[in-house]
């Protein structure tokens, strides 16, 4: 493979929809195609995803590089898919049965190193030496750029910050709600939108799902405002703890968490109470490409 593929071809391999994306060499889309996941099957899923990479290359009229965007991760130690909620992704071979039947190396990633990998490269953060990146929905998976390029670990979690415990407790915070990794009080749980939904019915006892809180504060809702002026904390404490060690230049929330307004001004105006520091100069931004930011960090993995 080339160093700087004419064309490069991005795969989103998501729950429900495959998605190919191709890039020319100055990084605009030039070809988008979609098919249905074929749910469970995993044979199938190999052929649609070289399917839809033999329709790009027929349409550009010449071979791409090709990046995939999974759930999940491949272990280092085995070389097998692990963490995927796609399950019977899970303990599969794909990246060597996806070079098996396309005949060329391939690159994988996660979504949340996409996700950074697509924001670092010519989205919000396009220019920065260093970026963290999370995707803060169902989940809070993280990702790290470091000098031009993704954070690869011997563990394959660099980033993943969600499944350590909320920094600076509160004694009402303590011991938290149980996380499905086993540990109990874990970020995931205060943060993914799952976690604000369980602080707002712990308070009101009604369940409302992120969305429907962040739009009531919007609305001047007493209780929402007061959800929301707990999450920000706990996002500005959960951040700090990334900023001292890392110190990256800029931080991007992703997934449908990164929607909140509020949280682009109200969070970096309260992470100075944590960061050991005497001004922080880290950048909170929102992403440029929303949902396409798996299929393009995908395409960017050459
Ligand atoms: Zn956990």
């Amino acid at each position: 493979m080339v160093d700087t593929p004419a064309f490069r071809l991005g795969v989103d391999l998501g729950g429900t929809k495959i998605e190919i994306i191709a890039l020319d060499a100055s990084g605009e889309v030039c070809l988008r195609h979609r098919v249905d996941t074929p749910r469970g099957d995993y044979p199938a899923t190999l052929e649609s995803i070289a399917g839809l990479v033999r329709f790009a290359e027929q349409q550009l009229g010449c071979t791409a590089s090709l990046g995939i965007c999974t759930p999940g991760a491949v272990s280092p130690a085995t070389g097998l898919l692990k963490n995927s909620n796609s399950v019977c992704l899970n303990g599969k071979p794909l990246l060597q049965d996806l070079q098996r039947s396309l005949q060329r190396d391939v690159r994988i990633a996660n979504d949340a190193d996409c996700f950074v990998l697509s924001e670092a490269t010519d989205g919000c953060a396009a220019g920065a030496a260093s970026v963290f990146g999370v995707i803060v929905g169902t989940g809070t998976g993280g990702g790290l750029f470091i000098n031009g390029q993704l954070l690869a670990g011997p563990n394959a979690i660099a980033g993943e910050w969600g499944h350590n415990p909320l920094p600076w407790p509160m004694q009402s915070e303590l011991p938290g709600a149980d996380c499905y990794c086993g540990k109990r009080g874990c970020i995931e749980t205060w943060l993914s939108g799952p976690g604000m939904q369980r602080d707002y019915q712990r308070v009101t006892g009604k369940a409302l799902t992120s969305d429907v809180i962040a739009a009531l504060d919007k609305q001047g809702d007493v209780a929402a405002a007061a959800c929301l002026d707990r999450y920000v904390d706990r996002m500005a404490r959960a951040l700090a703890s990334i900023i001292n060690i890392v110190d990256p230049e800029v931080i991007t929330l992703g997934g449908g968490i990164g929607n909140i307004d509020r949280l682009y001004t109200d969070v970096p105006d309260r992470w100075g109470r944590y960061v050991f520091s005497d001004r922080v100069g880290t950048r909170l931004e929102r992403p440029v490409f929303g949902d396409s930011s798996g299929v393009r960090g995908a395409a960017w993995l050459w």
